[in-house]
Formats: structure tokens, sequence, C-alpha cells
């Protein structure tokens, strides 16, 4: 029997950090979402990192949610958000009623194109509008043009917010994504380079950082008002880490710098071993970035034999775990009808359908999407392992 491989899993110290913080938590009865691992693990990571300020919530996602409030968006008002992502980067523009303008990526980073972004600015100045916040992303650790949408965003004096979930541990010119914007998130579901069993947080980096860190622990505990008795004047959340998952999370830290180099390295055999065969092209590792290669992903360009989904079903007939793309929101059902900016000139303008199966069209996230596979890369996968995959994967070229 051949072992099932996971596209990425928990993978915890072999130090055993993570009990050692759980049972502190146990012996000192801080079974609860506050105690001593909650705030240690904030002052940690925002220390390693060199965020001015940080909050532990519940996910990554409640991080979006707090940063987007935090920036003062609300009903009716306009974000500009990544095109190519995982929902959870936008489903909480939702919650707050607001409305997302959905930017489209470049292939040279695959996330959010500096361009697009400058003829979203221009499209919604001629109607008087401009939006409450910019949401871009580091997608599978991939360092996005960060310091040219940071410049944009300045110019324009609109807030920007980093979605560094999948990033944890990239830098661009030796310093951390999710500390580029006025706040950054990172998230430490199962799956994440790191995780606390599910958990996020939230990087404050404006000046009044500690203010506003202050405002995000407060709705982030039912906006309880410092009164003897239930106090209330503004709409509350539960979304403060525990105590228990903190102790995880403080574990956690401990072996990023492993887990990075464990990634990339794995990042570095898929390149070895499948970077010959015809039409394989890895993700784009830029020069002045340290990608922590969350993943490992490959596009398949039109004239390659093999396709995405032939790859998908060879692994998953070997029991091996992989996914496509993330899906663009702008091609997602429940997206339909927000508008999107298109990369890449004008002839992209005009999308077309290009895959009626997958919804694809011709945007550059869209061929992103079509022509893509994120290869296994759990950090507990052995050599073994990695030569079966890519003896899986390589077997289809010979075929
Ligand atoms: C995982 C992820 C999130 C959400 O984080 P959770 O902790 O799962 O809520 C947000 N954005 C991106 C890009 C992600 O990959």
């Amino acid at each position: 029997m051949k072992e099932h491989i996971f596209l990425a899993s928990p993978h915890m110290s072999e130090e055993g950090y993570e009990q050692a913080y759980i049972k502190e938590a146990f012996d000192t009865n801080w079974i609860a979402p506050l105690g001593k691992n909650v705030t240690e693990f904030e002052k940690e990571m925002a220390a390693k990192l060199g965020a001015k300020a940080a909050v532990a919530l519940s996910a990554g996602t409640a991080a979006i949610h707090m940063a987007l409030k935090a920036v003062g968006v609300g009903q009716g008002d306009l974000v500009f958000c990544q095109d190519l992502t995982f929902s959870a980067t936008a489903n909480p523009i939702l919650y707050e009623k607001a409305v997302p303008v959905f930017i489209d990526s470049n292939e040279e980073t695959w996330n959010m194109d500096p361009q697009a972004l400058r003829q979203a600015f221009e499209k919604y100045g001629k109607l008087g509008r401009k939006p409450k916040a910019v949401l871009a992303v580091h997608l599978y650790g991939l360092c996005a043009q960060i310091e040219e949408i940071a410049d944009i965003c300045k110019e324009q004096q609109v807030p920007l917010i980093e979605d560094a979930a999948e990033s944890l541990g990239t830098t661009w010119q030796g310093r951390y994504t999710g500390t580029f914007g006025d706040y950054g998130i990172i998230s430490f579901n199962g799956n994440k380079i790191i995780t606390s069993s599910g958990g996020g947080m939230l990087l404050v980096n404006t000046p009044d950082a500690q203010e506003k860190a202050a405002k995000v622990l407060y709705w982030s505990t039912q906006a309880r008002e410092p009164a003897r008795w239930y106090q209330h004047t503004e709409i509350g959340y539960n979304y403060r880490m525990s105590n228990i998952v903190a102790g995880i999370g403080r574990g956690q830290l401990k072996v990023l710098e492993q887990r990075v180099g464990e990634k990339r390295a794995i990042f570095s055999y898929y390149q070895q071993h499948l970077g010959g065969l015809p039409g394989v092209c890895f993700m784009p590792m830029r020069e002045g970035s340290q990608s922590n290669c969350w993943l490992s992903c490959v596009q398949l360009a039109d004239s390659c034999p093999v396709k995405p989904l032939d790859i998908m079903k060879a692994l998953e007939e070997d029991d091996v775990e992989s996914r496509p793309i993330w899906k663009p929101m702008h091609l997602q059902p429940v997206f339909a009808g927000y508008d999107f900016i298109p990369a890449g000139g004008l002839e992209r303008k005009m999308l077309q359908v290009t895959d009626t199966e997958m919804g694809a069209d011709s945007s550059v996230s869209g061929q992103l999407f079509e022509h893509g596979v994120c290869l296994p890369s759990d950090t507990k996968m052995t050599s073994g392992d990695l030569e079966r995959i890519c003896g899986v994967v390589g077997a289809l070229w010979r075929a």
C-alpha cells in the first residue's frame, strides 16, 4: 500500500514546542481566549516580522474583516481587491455591504497588476469615486509588486491591506510581507506554512498602530465598554484567538524559517525533475524576493500535450493530492455583477470564454487558473515521496 500524500498538512516541531506551551496553559488553567500565550504570540510575531502591532484572532478571514473595519469600510464603499485569490480575501468586503472591484493579475507575479490598479483608479476617478481600501494578496507565497502598489495607494491616499495569509516568511528586499501595507493579515489555518490548528493575525503598521490595535481588540471581544456592567455602543464580534490555539502558534513560529527552507527545497526539487518537460513553466520567482514557496505551482503551455486535469487525475489515482489554481473572483457566480479590471492592454479587454466547463476566460487570472496546477507541497514528504510524484507526472509526457 502506498501512503497518501497531502497537498499541505500540519507539521508540528520535532522538539515539541507546541505541546510545552499548551501544557503551561493547562497547568495554569488559562483555557480561554485570553492568557499569556495570546499576548506573547502577538509580541513574538510583531517582533519577528517587524510590524508595529499585532492582534491574534480566530482566523485570517476575521483579520481581513477587522482590517476593513479599521480603515472605515462600510455600506456602499468601494474596495479594489485582487481577483486571483481564495474567496476568503473578498468575502469580508461583503460582510460590510461594501462593493468589490476585482483587479487582474500579471504573469510576472501572479498577483495584482499595478497597471490595472491604476486603470481602476482612473476609471472610478472619472465617476468621482475613490475606494476606501486596496486589498492585495501574495498568492502561494509569491511576492506581489508591493512597492509599486503601496506607491499608488500613497499617491491616491487610500489605505493598503496586504493579505499575507499564504506568504508568512516571504520577504521583499529583506522585509517580510504583511508589513508593507497599513494592515497585513496572516493565517494559521491547517494547510498554511505554520498552523495553530486554525487562527489568524492582524498586523498593524499605521503611525497610530497601538490605538488601531486596541480598537480591533475591542471589536473582536464583543465590543465591551470598560464599565462594571455589560455596556455596548457598537456591534462586536467574537473573533479572539484562544490561549490553547496561541500556544500551538508560538511553538510553530519557532520552526517557521525551517519550514520555509523545506518548502523552498520542495520547489527546487520539482524544478530540477519536472522543469525539463516540454510546456512546463514554474511559478515566477522574483529577483529581490525570497518566497516561502507555500505551494509549488506550475503552468502548462497551450502547446503542452498534457493538461492540468491529466496531472491531477494521475496523482489522484496514486493517492496524491493536488489542486487547481484558485478560480478568479470575477468568474465566481457569487461575485457575478461586480466590476473587473483586466490587465494586459486592449486586446485583453475583450474577454473571451476559453473553457466553458471550467468557466475560464482570456483574462490573465483566467488563464493562470485554466493552465495551472498546485503540486503537493507537504513539508513532511520524504525524498521518496517526491520521486514518486515526479514519476507519476513525468510518465504523462512519455505516454
Ligand atoms: C487561507 C486564506 C485566507 C483565510 O484564512 P483563514 O485563516 O482560513 O480564515 C485568506 N486569504 C487567503 C489568500 C488564504 O489563502
